[in-house]
């Protein structure tokens, strides 16, 4: 029976005939006896293969080194040692590939996460970035499975588009190689799909998007990449208050899922990278994010006689050490920030009775700063068209946009998570570059 490694681990019968397929993690030799750790990348966990002398060739064993794939096809049975688990007494051992010591990489127990970020083609075969990526993948599927339970519609929004979304990002813009005018206007590859996403609400009424998001971040940090997936739910027929219900709603319900799927990997990333982990991943999902305006928000870093890099003035747009200081050290659990002046967000975002801050909303989480930036739309024809006015924006280029506002208008909302952010949170890894399978960089878009 052919059998994957989490399978069989998961099994309390013993002494079956298996096969198991895996790339070596460790070989040990004694006098009659070999022990060979394999991976297949179902799990974190390890299978030991006996192989005894007599029946596996000293000679064909030696080429088993670390790094090569084979099939193990043998016994499963109780360990004898003192730990009780299964192990597998090898009947036959098949070397689909060698792995020559002298030049395989990942000879030593640990490596670095710089030098393994710069074999990404290989570091998919160390336990911790199995056990990343297969949490990513525990992730990518409780987004979907809320949204389908909350009766929302998977909606795809175009990656080579003409809108720049308010300005989200600075554009990849898209040419051919002989410069021709292909599109007859000038393309971009896409900063957000959330304009286009309220064209999806505005009809079916409730949608998310999840694909890849583009910007051409110019600088370095832990939570940027040129390249990343963004969710975005969009939904008519309600307001900033139920956007926010919704955000804290659906990011509670994914780390729940990923701390109930992704046992093993979650133990393993917090006794290897981060102590802290699944402490910090429990305190989340058990209590109440705290609200408050923008205003209050600045007031408290003001008070905080901490000095930041960037000074606080009332009207600034927070950064990453601001967020954390709010998030880590003064309410020490998630926040939602809200009503922001209208100056720093985008000009979709709707108008409060102050005419001054808008019904916007960033929640901002331990580790990260910013995981989602959110807002109730405006959905008043003659203030989105004076607030495009008053911006300079040229109307022309988003009649459609506008159109939605004129025909049937509603209230609606929506906001726009950063995959990559919520894998690094519930990882527990320090930087962006460690989540996703290939990151792409300033400099950096070797894989
Ligand atoms: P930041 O302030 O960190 O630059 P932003 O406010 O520019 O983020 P938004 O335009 O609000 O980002 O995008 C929505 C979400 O997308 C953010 O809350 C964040 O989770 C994610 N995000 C934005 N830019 C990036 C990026 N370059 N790489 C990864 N995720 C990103
Ligand atoms: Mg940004
Ligand atoms: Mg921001
Ligand atoms: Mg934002």
């Amino acid at each position: 029976m052919k059998i994957r490694i989490i399978d069989l681990l998961k099994t309390t019968t013993y002494n079956i005939n298996v096969s198991v397929n895996g790339w070596v993690r460790t070989h040990r030799q004694s006098k009659n006896i070999s022990f060979i750790a394999i991976n297949d990348g179902s799990t974190v966990h390890n299978l030991q293969i006996v192989a005894e002398h007599e029946k596996i060739k000293k000679d064909f064993l030696k080429l088993v080194t670390t790094g090569s794939a084979i099939r193990v096809d043998g016994m499963f049975v109780l360990s004898t040692g003192n730990q009780q688990h299964g192990e597998i007494i090898a009947q036959n051992i098949v070397l689909y590939g060698t792995a020559d010591p002298q030049e395989y990489p990942l000879q030593k127990k640990e490596h670095s996460l710089d030098f393994l970020r710069n074999i990404a083609h290989l570091r998919m075969r160390t336990n911790i970035f199995g056990a990343i990526f297969r949490v990513r993948h525990n992730l990518a599927f409780a987004i979907h499975k809320y949204f389908h339970e909350k009766g929302f519609f998977y909606f795809n929004t175009p990656i080579i588009t003409t809108s720049d979304a308010e300005g989200a990002g600075k554009l990849f813009e898209v040419t051919t190689g002989d410069n021709q005018d292909f599109f007859g206007v000038p393309a971009n590859l896409t900063v957000s799909g959330q304009l286009e996403g309220e064209l999806g609400a505005l009809g079916l009424g409730a949608i998310y998007t999840f694909g890849p998001t583009f910007r051409a971040e110019n600088s370095n940090t832990y939570r940027h990449l040129a390249e990343f997936w963004m969710v975005e739910p969009e939904m008519a027929f309600i307001d900033i208050n139920d956007n926010m219900d919704l955000a804290e709603d659906f990011l509670k319900y994914v780390i729940r899922y990923a701390i109930e799927t992704c046992e093993s990997d979650l133990i393993f990333l917090n006794n290897t990278v981060n102590s802290g982990l699944i402490e910090r991943l429990h305190s989340v999902v058990n209590n109440k994010f705290v609200r408050l305006p923008y205003s209050q928000a600045i007031e408290i870093l003001k008070q905080s006689n901490r000095e930041f890099e960037i000074p606080i003035l009332q009207g600034m747009d927070l950064n990453s050490e601001h967020e954390r200081f709010l998030v880590e050290e003064y309410f020490c659990c998630p926040i939602i920030v809200t009503n922001y002046p209208k100056e720093i967000k985008a000009f979709y975002m709707k108008l409060n009775e102050d005419d001054k801050t808008v019904r916007a909303m960033d929640i901002l989480f331990p580790q990260i700063g910013e995981i989602i930036g959110g807002s109730e739309r405006e959905s008043d024809y003659l203030k989105l068209r004076q607030r495009m006015e008053e911006l300079g924006m040229n109307m022309k280029q988003l009649w459609w946009y506008l159109e939605t506002r004129k025909f049937g208008t509603v209230p609606h909302a929506g906001f726009g998570l950063g995959f990559e952010r919520l894998v690094l949170f519930v990882t527990g890894m320090s930087n962006i570059r460690d989540v996703i399978p290939f990151p792409r960089t300033p400099k950096n878009a070797n894989f």
